[in-house]
């Protein structure tokens, strides 16, 4: 029989992925998966539907999240959080920050690029959205649908990222904020592809900045990092004693269509990451 396989890194139609959570799980057990983490950007909403999907089709769900955050020296960074409690008052705070900044952002990005072509409302990104909490990709997606560019990639590039027409900061919650709110949910947290879109190799000094304040592990396999950076990404877990995850970051769009399954791990990985959870309960508990 083959080896169990789990996909740690995953995006429903609560943030900016295409499939719902029912939808995604259907993808996993389709692509022979064992199970999968939801791993949806600063909202926990779409778990309870993943996870009871899972239940019917016999995968496991692992609760999840990834969590907008920045560093000092290396800027916005990614941070999951596995076995995470939906039920957690200090995880249901920070999210209530995070989907403040992400409505106040869209509503500034909007205005910039409302003055500059005449185009898009807050109301254009929500209805890309589904009225849920807007992130980038919707905005990117209504400007496309309105002819202000003419690919998602366009609109990132342009307008959308450092240095771009409509480029607007957000601090996401601070570092050291983030890994303890997801301690404290008795989750487990991992430096979320640490190689994707950074110049040469990962960001490192974000990773050590993020061991400082009691990281757990790194995704160290990841869809954007070339073999250097997964390299690089296992020597820094070996010498931080650190975690290893991967994960197909699946956002159900893309050229060859949803990746789900691309990037896994073995349970034995899923093994470790339950078991430091469990010590973070035990010692919230105890
Ligand atoms: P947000 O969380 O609203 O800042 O949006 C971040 C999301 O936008 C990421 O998770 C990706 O799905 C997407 N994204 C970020 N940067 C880019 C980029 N340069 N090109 C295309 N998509 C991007
Ligand atoms: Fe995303
Ligand atoms: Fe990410
Ligand atoms: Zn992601």
């Amino acid at each position: 029989m083959a080896s169990a396989r789990f996909d740690l890194h995953s995006h429903s139609t609560y943030s900016d992925g295409t499939l719902s959570p029912r939808e995604l799980v259907a993808l996993a057990a389709d692509r022979g998966l064992s199970g999968l983490s939801l791993t949806d950007h600063d909202t926990i909403d779409g778990l309870e539907e993943a996870v009871a999907a899972a239940q019917i089709l016999g995968l496991e769900c692992i609760p999840g999240i990834e969590v907008s955050s920045s560093t000092l020296a290396q800027g916005e960074v990614h941070i999951l959080g596995y076995f995470i409690d939906p039920q957690n008052a200090a995880l249901h705070e920070m999210l209530a920050e995070l989907a403040q900044q992400r409505v106040r952002r869209a509503h500034d990005i909007c205005a910039l690029v409302h003055a500059a072509t005449g185009k898009l409302t807050y109301e254009d990104v929500l209805a890309q959205s589904e009225q849920r909490t807007p992130g980038r990709p919707h905005i990117a997606r209504a400007m496309m649908r309105l002819g202000i560019v003419h690919s998602v990639q366009q609109a990132f590039d342009e307008w959308l990222t450092p240095g771009g027409k409509a480029y607007v900061k957000r601090t996401g919650a601070p570092l050291a904020t983030a890994i303890d709110v997801i301690h404290r949910a008795g989750g487990v947290a991992v430096f979320a592809h640490p190689g994707a879109r950074w110049r040469d190799g990962i960001r490192e000094i974000a990773v050590r900045e993020a061991v400082a304040v009691g990281l757990d592990g790194i995704e160290v396999d990841h869809p954007d990092h070339d073999d250097n950076a997964v390299r690089r990404c296992v020597e820094l877990c070996d010498e931080l004693s650190l975690l290893q995850t991967s994960g197909s970051d699946d956002h159900g769009i893309g050229s060859e269509g949803p990746r789900l399954g691309c990037r896994t791990v073995a349970e034995r990985a899923v093994n470790e990451l339950r078991a430091r959870a469990r010590e973070y309960r035990a010692r919230l508990n105890g």
